[in-house]
């Protein structure tokens, strides 16, 4: 079945669905403007789908599941293993041969990295980087990861494994924020190579914008007095050692903080009667959701900053590792 550019096997679908009547269809945004033809589909087969209809995130993204719960796109985290939940990835079909665009560009040895729904093509650029005169690495998978060479927008472990080895990394992906965070877990030069677009590009100057704008969310945040330290429900995503360790360290430094519990974090934690916010749910919502806040939220590594216990010059992704 085709969702977007996307493929999805309807086979593997249906098996792992197997005997259920009735299953909960989980889809990632850009997906969900294929869920009658996904519902249409499983209906035909006798099985009624539930799409559900609040926001779904990664593989990290569930709570608590009495129904057996489909998630569409992504590749399972296989440390979250779970009877009732089954992961169907989506993949995009393409020809590595579009790589050769970066070949000239990067070092003698590079680093591979990706994403669903073009990592199961990773062994195939290898080969031709090969080919093309490169020594290329792919690092291995994390509990968080299915793949080798997989990164997530909070886990960039297989990537700084392999990171003082290579001159340079190749991130086969669209988007920018993946590329963006290799970039700052690595210190080296991310190309973006985007299957889509077939196009290469160099994510250098999106690098250096996205840490003005977190500099600048560390700023309007530094004469807070009092935080809310938000710890993410979603399963893969909640970290209380870590929220309590910010509330301590805030203390520890004179400032008021307390606790707070969110699955969706949304513009309503503005209503609260806290100055700023410190998410340990998943990093990417501190950043990518920067504008839709009007009070500032920060990872526990800006925090850090902000409080003088780190360096700027240290400034880091917040991972899940
Ligand atoms: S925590 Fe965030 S970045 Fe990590 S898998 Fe979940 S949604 Fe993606």
């Amino acid at each position: 079945m085709k969702l977007k550019y996307y493929e999805i096997d309807e086979d593997e679908l249906l098996k792992k669905i197997g005997d259920e009547k009735r299953v909960v269809i989980k889809l990632p945004e850009g997906f969900i403007n294929y869920s009658s033809k996904i519902s249409e589909f499983l209906s035909k087969n006798g099985i009624d789908a539930i799409i559900y209809a609040s926001p779904a995130y990664g593989a990290c993204d569930f709570v608590s599941v009495d129904k057996k719960t489909i998630f569409i796109g992504e590749a399972e985290m296989p440390y979250l293993k779970n009877k009732k939940i089954e992961f169907v990835e989506a993949r995009y079909e393409y020809e590595v041969k579009f790589l050769e665009k970066v070949v000239d560009s990067v070092g003698e040895k590079v680093g591979l990295a990706s994403i669903t729904p073009f990592i199961h093509k990773i062994n195939d650029a290898k080969k031709f980087l090969e080919e093309n005169g490169k020594i290329v690495y792919i690092g291995k998978k994390s509990r968080r990861t299915k793949y080798d060479g997989q990164v997530l927008g909070c886990d960039f472990s297989s990537a700084t494994s392999i990171a003082n080895m290579v001159d340079d990394f190749v991130f086969i992906g669209d988007g920018f924020f993946h590329a963006i965070g290799l970039a700052i877990a690595t210190r080296k030069n991310v190309f973006v190579a985007n299957p889509i677009s077939g196009e290469i590009k160099k994510c250098n100057e999106m690098k250096e914008k996205l840490l003005k704008q977190r500099y600048a969310v560390i700023a309007k945040a530094m004469d807070a007095k009092n935080f809310g330290i938000i710890v993410g429900e979603k399963k893969g995503q909640t970290r209380y050692r870590l929220a309590i360790e910010m509330k301590k360290l805030a203390e520890q430094h004179g400032r008021k903080a307390s606790l707070m519990m969110a699955n969706n974090i949304t513009s309503y934690i503005d209503y609260f009667d806290f100055d700023a916010f410190v998410s340990t749910a998943c990093p990417r919502v501190a950043i990518d959701d920067a504008m839709k806040f009007k009070k500032p939220v920060l990872t526990p590594i800006e925090f850090e900053i902000l409080l003088g216990e780190r360096e700027w010059n240290n400034y880091e992704f917040d991972q899940i590792l």
